[in-house]
Formats: C-alpha cells, sequence, structure tokens
C-alpha cells in the first residue's frame, strides 16, 4: 500500500507576487476538477479516457486504475513503478508527461500528456514501412528520449513500436514505464521508495512470467536474466530494422522459436534495405551487450547524419509519412 498521500496529488503552477518576483504554488487536484470524455483506450489493467481540465480547459489522457483488479492481479508494485519513473522524467518532450496522480475508493488515477496520432506500430501498419527519412527522424527522436531515461537511471525494458505513442504533431512520446527498472538516480541524493536494493532480482520472475511480445526482448534477458541499459538498444536496432523493413527482424511462430532466434542472432535484411541503415542495425543486434554501440556512438552513425541533437529536434516539424 503506497498510496498514502489520499485525495490529491502534486502540480506546480508559476505564479507571480505584487513585487514581481515568481512564487512557485503547489496544485492540488482530483476526480472533480476534470470532466471526463470519451474512451482513449484500455489496457490489462486500466481505461485510459480523454479528460478536461474544467479551469484551463487542457485536454489529458486520465489512465484510471481499478484498485481491487490490481490487488487481486498482484500489480501493486508495477503501478507504483509506473508512477515514480514517470516523475522522475517529467521534463522531455518525447516522454508521455505525468501531471498529477489522485485517486477515489475505488480507482487511482493517472493524468498524462495525451497522445491522440495513437501507436507508431499503427502508423507503421497503415502505410507499411517508412523510407529512410521518416525512419531518421523518429529513431532520433526515440533515441532522444532514451538518452533522457538513461541519464536518469530509468531502463525502459519494453520498448517496441506499441509503446511510442505520437501526439498532434507526428512526435513521438514513449509511453508504458510499468515495466521499467529503476537504477540510483545520479543527479538525485536521495532514493526513491521503488528504488531496487536487491539490483534488480526481480528479473527472473518478470522472464518467467513473460507477457506481451517476444520481438524485442534482448539476448542478454533470455540467457542470463538481466536486462541492462544496453537492453534498451537492443530494442531500439529492432525498431530501426522494423520500421524500414515493415516487419520485426525476429518473428517466428510462437515465443520459444522467438527466443531462439534472438539468442541465435537468426535474422536477414530484406533486399533494398539501405546500407547505412542496415550497418547501423548490425552494430546494435550485438549478443554482447557491452560491445554494443552505445548511446553517443549511435548519434554518430552515418544513418544520423544531419541530425540535429537535442532541443532542435523536438521544434522540428515531422517529415510527411510515404
Ligand atoms: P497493457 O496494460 O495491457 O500492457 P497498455 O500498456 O497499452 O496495455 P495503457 O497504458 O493503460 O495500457 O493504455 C491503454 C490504451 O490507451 C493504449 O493502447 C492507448 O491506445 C491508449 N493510451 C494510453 N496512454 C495514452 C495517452 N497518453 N494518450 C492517448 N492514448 C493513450
Amino acid at each position: 500500500e503506497d498510496w498514502k498521500e489520499r485525495g490529491a496529488a502534486v502540480g506546480v503552477k508559476q505564479e507571480y507576487d505584487a513585487e514581481g518576483r515568481l512564487v512557485l504554488k503547489q496544485v492540488k487536484k482530483g476526480v472533480k476538477d476534470f470532466a471526463f470524455g470519451r474512451t482513449l483506450g484500455e489496457g490489462s489493467y486500466s481505461t485510459v479516457l480523454l479528460a478536461t481540465d474544467r479551469q484551463t480547459l487542457k485536454e489529458y489522457a486520465v489512465k484510471v486504475l481499478d484498485k481491487k483488479h490490481i490487488i487481486k492481479e498482484k500489480k501493486i508494485k508495477y503501478v507504483n513503478i509506473e508512477k515514480d519513473t514517470l516523475n522522475r522524467l517529467i521534463e522531455h518532450p518525447g516522454i508521455v508527461r505525468l501531471y498529477y496522480t489522485f485517486q477515489d475508493n475505488s480507482s487511482l488515477y493517472y493524468v498524462l500528456d495525451i497522445a491522440n496520432g495513437g501507436e507508431l506500430l499503427g502508423v507503421l501498419k497503415k502505410i507499411g514501412s517508412f523510407d529512410e527519412e521518416c525512419t531518421r527522424f523518429y529513431g532520433a527522436q526515440i533515441l532522444d528520449a532514451i538518452e533522457h531515461m538513461h541519464n536518469r537511471g530509468v531502463i525502459h525494458r519494453d520498448l517496441k513500436p506499441e509503446n511510442v505513442l505520437m501526439d498532434d504533431q507526428m512526435h513521438i512520446k514513449i509511453t508504458d514505464f510499468g515495466t521499467a527498472k529503476l537504477l540510483p538516480d545520479p543527479r538525485v541524493p536521495k532514493q526513491p521508495s521503488t528504488y531496487d536494493p536487491s539490483g534488480g532480482e526481480e528479473e527472473s520472475t518478470r522472464a518467467k512470467s513473460f507477457v506481451g511480445t517476444a520481438e524485442y526482448v534482448s539476448p542478454e534477458l533470455l540467457t542470463d536474466k538481466h536486462a541492462c541499459k544496453a537492453s534498451d538498444l537492443w530494442a531500439f536496432g529492432c525498431i530501426i530494422y522494423q520500421l524500414l523493413a515493415g516487419r520485426p527482424p525476429f518473428k517466428a511462430g510462437n515465443e520459444y522459436q522467438t527466443f531462439q532466434k534472438i539468442v541465435g542472432l537468426e535474422y536477414e535484411f530484406p533486399p533494398g534495405f539501405p546500407p547505412a541503415a542496415r550497418d547501423l542495425v548490425e552494430r546494435l543486434l550485438v549478443l554482447d551487450p557491452q560491445r554494443r554501440l552505445s548511446i553517443e556512438h549511435i548519434k554518430n552513425h552515418e544513418f544520423f547524419d544531419g541530425i540535429k541533437w537535442g532541443r532542435g529536434l523536438w521544434r522540428q516539424k515531422a517529415p510527411r509519412l510515404k
């Protein structure tokens, strides 16, 4: 039970006092402050609703989690990890921002950035595959978001095109941090409650109770039951491949066969796969996580030539999808 902050939670509002000094005020919001609208989506433990802040008229996506269901399914830990992780990552444009959390007797509420453009997977399926320019742009945005979370001591562990949402500018927003791993935050002396002092003993449980798509799992998680920052870069390599090829590199009839292909590094490039992208993917889909390209090296790889890294990436207009 980590829901002690009953009632409402925190946002920060900037105001100026009579002398013109900036004052930061805590704002508490609760269910009554929002007008709820249509359902945006459903997860296994949640319903995501469109909601409008009655005061500011700003629209949000509110994730509503049923407490009874979460307790019954023993998911309390994941729900708290998601909250703690999102709270650590709030100031990056490529990560779904958590604005408020609150609860009532039956539910937990997470007030999030709304991502109206759907999942990257849906966008990709609609057009089949991306050209090099779109792959470069979306790849760069995803990498920039990964760099931010790694700098803050967060390993996502479940990066895939379903977990990359699109906003109304067709920029990406990474979501689904329920299975993230929190490392000590390099910038903060005091660590959050969900910092795992066992150093991730949970890994084996997670691997055994593995659900969802297997296609992006790193070989080290399968062989050593251990995920590290480089595991996210393996998934990143799979995503780059998928954007260009229209399908993930490792795909088989069932999970076991997919895992076999991953640990055997059995994949092929379709004809016409751009050579620079091929070189990048080959340097990411490397079995030994220590020998995988680092973020710094990926940014300097020729595939990303012409990308201006940093905040400019988020002010840029998204290329037309084709
Ligand atoms: P599961 O819990 O089964 O893994 P999930 O992680 O997709 O599913 P949620 O994060 O609750 O579960 O999301 C459910 C659906 O709601 C998503 O598939 C997506 O379509 C929609 N959704 C989630 N977050 C947002 C958001 N910030 N903006 C718009 N739609 C969203």
